[in-house]
């Protein structure tokens, strides 16, 4: 049986693998903005899980679809149907169908991790490419930019630009060209007969929420229905409402042809991913080709169901957009009175760079925690900023507060 409480071995973290650098904080609960730790001792939370907590630690529609669903079916595989299923694939359908460049309608292919998601969108991007494109058995290229974050799979880290994700993972995948991000004539000089995908994020996260030039997403557009090449926007970590739109590209008038969803797609509670985009194109997936044991299963259904419905009051995206606009004010601010060498804002969503006179980001991370505010920083000086979209204005300026102070 199981070993008596006094003979199991107090916890350490000798037996965690040693892939995360974290803060030196142990959160055990959380509600809405905020989370406490195993003391009891608060703080206010600006990273929100990667932004897969745009909608709070524990939202309750979000829980209570969970609990609901925990009670009736929780796994059938995809070998079986169940019955959010279809409700699941239409609703989030519905949802994008007008964002997306897909006159015959969309359909979904729901996974669990972004980047499975993203994966799954090579896999069907190159597929199409072979059977309808007419590109050589082989022979798919798909262009991406530099500095772009998109997962840890070896497939994807074959096209990372960033040394601490590939060093020592080869050899890589071949079939993808990196060109300068934001440069859309770089990505036009990169586009040939074997090009059957552009992937690229709208706004670029883990590389310190990088804004692209005004018109960059449309002439990437108009390069690719010049092409017939597939425009695939990467909205994980930019989509579902953290921009003030339900996707980045919303705001810049695009059409994406496949996007790339996860993290907010589950609410914080389960991991769901998915691909959703032209008809025709999803369609040369077929039976056997690709798929997933969790991929769509009732729990996840349930609670992406519960966050569409969400989505679809569009208070969140319009919360974003009010509270970005005062966000940029105070960093403008900070700016001014010499904290902060630069900012870049997308709805609520920042990367600011700290003046490195005034520490390393991990050190304004580390100071920030004292303060009971949680940010993480991103590649030496920049701190991202990412409150859940449910946060106060009150809360919002005092963390701001808290991050002026630490960098004063
Ligand atoms: N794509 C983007 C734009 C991301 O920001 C991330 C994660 O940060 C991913 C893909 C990978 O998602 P996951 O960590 O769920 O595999």
């Amino acid at each position: 049986g199981a070993p008596a409480p006094e003979a199991t071995p107090a916890p350490t973290q000798d037996h965690l693998a040693h892939n995360y650098h974290p803060l030196p904080v142990v959160l055990a609960s959380g509600e809405g903005a905020w989370v406490q730790d195993t003391d009891g001792r608060e703080y206010l939370d600006l990273l929100s899980g990667y932004s897969a907590l745009n909608f709070g630690h524990r939202h309750p529609h979000l829980v209570a679809a969970a609990h609901a669903q925990l009670d009736r079916l929780t796994l059938t595989s995809r070998a079986f149907d169940h019955d959010l299923l279809a409700p699941f694939a239409t609703r989030l359908a519905l949802l994008l169908e007008p964002l997306l460049a897909a006159p015959d309608g969309v359909l979904v292919l729901p996974m669990n991790t972004g980047a499975e998601a993203v994966e799954t969108a090579v896999k069907t991007a190159r597929k199409w490419g072979y059977e309808v494109k007419g590109v050589p058995e082989g022979q798919a290229s798909i262009v991406v930019a530099a500095d772009n974050f998109h997962g840890r799979t070896t497939t994807i880290v074959s096209f990372s630009s960033d040394d601490d994700a590939r060093r020592s993972f080869g050899p890589f995948a071949p079939g993808f060209r990196v060109v300068p991000y934001g440069d859309a004539e770089a990505l036009a000089a990169a586009v040939d007969a074997t090009t059957v995908a552009v992937l690229i994020e709208p706004v670029q996260g883990e590389a310190g929420v990088i804004v692209p030039p005004e018109g960059y997403l449309a002439a990437v557009r108009a390069v690719c229905d010049e092409h017939d090449v597939l425009f695939i926007a990467d909205e994980i970590q930019s989509g579902l409402g953290r921009t003030g739109a339900t996707l980045a590209c919303e705001r810049a008038g695009v059409k994406p042809d496949l996007v790339t969803l996860g993290k907010a797609l589950g609410g914080g509670v389960v991991p769901v991913s998915a691909v959703v985009g032209r008809r025709d194109v999803l369609a040369v997936l077929t039976p056997g080709t690709h798929g997933s044991t969790f991929g769509g299963n009732p729990l996840s259904c349930a609670v992406a169901l519960a966050v569409v419905d969400l989505l679809e009051t569009g208070e969140h995206q319009a919360r974003a957009r009010e509270l970005g606009e005062h966000l940029e004010e105070r960093l403008a601010a900070m700016v001014e009175e010499g904290l902060l060498v630069r900012y870049r804002v997308a709805g609520l969503w920042a990367g600011v760079d700290v003046d490195p006179s005034r520490g390393t980001g991990r050190e304004v991370s580390e100071r920030l925690l004292q303060r009971r505010v949680l940010v993480k920083d991103t590649h030496g000086q920049t701190v991202r900023i990412a409150p859940p979209l449910v946060i106060s204005l009150e809360d919002l300026d005092w963390a701001l507060d808290q991050l002026a102070d630490a960098l004063r």
